[in-house]
């Protein structure tokens, strides 16, 4: 039987504003961030103009160390629309920041056996260049994690 490790989903057109240039200014970089209020140091993603705990405007981005947990995740195993049939198998995810309290990043998980994804492992940011130079991150077991079968 041949083992399919996930891949990269198809690509995306990322969308930004002021208040999401910086998360991709730094993805650029290979650095993840996350904005923090530095009135009351709540995190808040995806960013907005407003603190929702206080509604302070003042934003701090802080450079998180790239580590994750599995929060959520599924398989895509069919492709739906032609041309994805390359992209197959891949996995979005919910990625849980513990760095940054309360930040969940919605993401995918790549070149992982589906089979021996858990909820709560710990994952740590690649980068994906797309086609039109944008860098997004991606989320890879550890690889004390990857020996555990
Ligand atoms: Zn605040």
């Amino acid at each position: 039987m041949t083992q399919q490790f996930s891949k990269n989903p198809p690509p995306v057109e990322i969308g930004s504003s002021q208040w999401t240039r910086p998360f991709w200014d730094a993805a650029r970089q290979q650095k993840l961030v996350a904005p923090r209020c530095v009135a009351c140091g709540t995190f808040r993603m995806p960013p907005t103009p407003f603190c929702p705990r206080c509604r302070s405007q003042e934003i701090d981005w802080v450079t998180l160390s790239g580590r994750g947990l599995v929060y959520s995740y599924t398989v895509v195993v069919k492709a739906i629309l032609p041309g994805m049939e390359d992209c197959i198998p891949y996995m979005p995810a919910v990625i849980e920041l513990p760095d940054a309290s309360g930040v969940r990043l919605i993401s995918n998980i790549v070149d992982a056996d589906p089979a021996h994804i858990r909820i709560g492992q710990t994952v740590q940011v690649v980068w994906h260049t797309l086609p039109d130079g944008e860098v997004v991150p991606r989320f890879k077991c550890c690889a004390a994690q990857e020996d555990m079968t």
